[in-house]
């Protein structure tokens, strides 16, 4: 009740020139000296000084969360006015407070979830401007002051989240918030309009692993994180040829992509559908044939949690940690009761299946489900295809194989547009 009076200026657009990161701990110290200097022949103590100390101090700051929702608390000694708007390219959000002392230590993470980079400091006399630069559109879903217990003074508290490109548009042009909570997207993404009934269908393509995490490794060298992007650079390519098929890559070249970062671009394009490819290793060397998983609070069965659990190290692999994550498996739990997405993707699974049947070897049940992170976009169908099993010496010969990987991807192309023209045919 106390914030939110957005501005939709397109004065602010030179929000950063000035900002440095140092600059605000510099100026917190350089104040501090002189009020010392002011005092040092009194003998007085700092808390003696009268008016001429700043109206609001911003003392810490702290940022947790991943790529699909970040949360940024900030502490203040007394009680901030502030509102806040948009910026697009590069995707910013900008928060303007009255005159404001920034004692805040340099090793508060600036880039960590959707952030890139967190500046603050002086715009004018009497104005101060924290602007939070981000990897791709988002907004606040939360955005408020909430006064202490005993310790103290007010917090700051903003939870961004995610967005698609849409309607970050749509938010940049209604600039238009109310309460505590904008006006629009209230499920983090903008109901289903006549932009969406035109829009291109849309598969986000995500080839598993990369960079630093190499997934499994064949018992003859082959890797998983090689082979999968190169299935997946060739399912696109087959894909080009769909003209009403769009592709959208979660990555594009041997590079480490956070599992949270996949469905965030997965989102950011409004994808129809997330298809992850993977090539995995377990303990039983004689299993081999392709399988499709799905979402699912609990494992179909014990092999589906396995492989679920050796997935989800990904991010560990890279030092990730996800003790602080605001959103863990509890969301992932709620997101299910999302049915619509949760029968697609079962649908999707069938699809595959059935394209594969009888051209690619499969395993016995070869569609399961388990609680697989990279598939917990609650809005958009998702399926993790497991192409073969590396740890099976004949199933790594095939993902070897360059006209096993073509006929593989070109089954693949085919599922996706038997889902797309079914799911197609029910919303139209
Ligand atoms: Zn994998």
């Amino acid at each position: 009740m106390n914030l939110l009076a957005l501005t939709p200026d397109g004065s602010s657009k030179h929000c950063c020139s000035g900002l440095t990161k140092a600059v605000a701990p510099a100026c917190f110290l350089l104040v501090l000296t002189v009020l010392l200097a002011m005092i040092g022949g009194s003998g007085a103590r700092a808390e003696a000084v009268p008016a001429a100390a700043p109206q609001l101090v911003a003392y810490d700051m702290r940022v947790a969360g991943d790529e699909i929702r970040t949360r940024v608390v900030i502490e203040f000694e007394q009680k901030p006015e502030f509102s806040f708007h948009l910026l697009a390219s590069p995707h910013r959000m900008v928060v303007d407070l009255p005159e404001t002392l920034f004692g805040i230590d340099d090793d508060v993470a600036r880039s960590r979830g959707l952030l890139s980079d967190i500046r603050f400091g002086l715009m004018a006399p009497g104005r101060s401007r924290i602007v939070f630069s981000a990897i791709g559109p988002m907004k606040p879903e939360m955005a408020k002051v909430i006064e202490n217990g005993a310790g103290g003074g007010f917090r700051m508290v903003f939870d961004l989240v995610a967005i698609s490109n849409t309607e970050f548009d749509t938010l940049m042009h209604e600039q238009q918030w109310s309460g505590s909570t904008p006006r629009s997207g209230k499920s983090g993404r903008l109901a289903k309009s006549e932009p969406e009934a035109k829009k291109r269908f849309t598969v986000a393509i995500d080839p598993g692993h990369g960079g630093i995490d190499a997934g499994a490794r064949g018992r003859n060298g082959l890797q998983e994180k090689d082979l999968t992007l190169e299935i997946s650079q060739t399912l696109k390519g087959i894909l080009a040829d769909y003209a009403d098929i769009r592709v959208v890559m979660t990555r594009e070249d041997d590079r480490f992509v956070s599992l949270a970062e996949r469905v965030r671009i997965a989102r950011q394009y409004e994808a129809d559908l997330f298809v992850s490819i993977h090539a995995d290793s377990i303990r039983l060397r004689g299993v081999r044939g392709a399988s499709v998983y799905t979402l699912s609070d609990k494992a179909s069965d014990k092999m589906a949690q396995q492989l679920a659990a050796s997935e989800n190290r990904s991010d560990l692999i890279a030092g990730l940690s996800l003790e602080d994550e605001p959103d863990g498996v509890a969301d992932i739990l709620i997101d299910l009761t999302r049915r619509e997405t949760h029968l697609f993707s079962a649908g999707m699974a069938r699809s595959v299946v059935d394209s594969f049947e009888g051209n690619i070897k499969l395993i016995n049940n070869p569609i399961r489900s388990a609680g697989f992170r990279v598939l917990r976009a609650h809005d958009v169908p998702s399926v993790l295809v497991e192409l073969g099993y590396l740890s099976n010496v004949e199933d790594e010969k095939l993902l070897r194989d360059p006209k096993w990987r073509e006929k593989t991807a070109v089954l693949l192309a085919s599922a996706i547009d038997s889902f797309r023209r079914k799911t197609r045919s029910v919303n139209n």
